[in-house]
């Protein structure tokens, strides 16, 4: 099993050496169902210390190779992330996650902080429901 030629390349452009260890990292992941938690991903590998699984996804997550969302049910977890700022449609259902971005609603999050003098210095959404072939 090879991690996607895509994930290691995006890795390197944005100047990360592709380690031993981030290569099982990145291989674990296409081997899992998205979205995963990082407890799936420790065990997928096995060879990998936690602590550098950790460090890697971190990593992966300002590559914005890999994205972070919460499930309704306060959950974390991550998937493969198509790259750039967006936002997730997750179902309840079926637990497929969709992406969208909306450079409008990103306008107006940033003026809801910038009206109560908050400095905003990133922001996440969720929405939660069934997704087309759920409901
Ligand atoms: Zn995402
Ligand atoms: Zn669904
Ligand atoms: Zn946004």
């Amino acid at each position: 099993m090879t991690a996607s030629q895509d994930t290691i390349e995006r890795l390197a452009q944005v100047g990360h050496r592709v380690t031993a260890p981030r290569r099982a990292v990145l291989d674990a992941m296409s081997r899992l169902n998205s979205p995963f938690t990082i407890e799936e991903l420790t065990s997928a590998a096995p060879a990998v210390g936690r602590a550098t699984v950790f460090r890697t996804m971190k990593l992966l997550q300002e590559a914005e190779v890999v994205c972070r969302m919460v499930l309704e049910d306060g959950s974390v977890r991550y998937e493969v992330s198509t790259g750039g700022h967006h936002h997730h449609l997750i179902c309840n259902e079926c637990g497929r996650v969709d992406e969208f971005s909306d450079a409008d609603l990103d306008a107006l999050i940033q003026r809801n902080a910038s009206d109560r003098r908050f400095r905003l210095a990133s922001h996440s959404l969720e929405l939660y429901g069934r997704c087309a072939s759920c409901s």
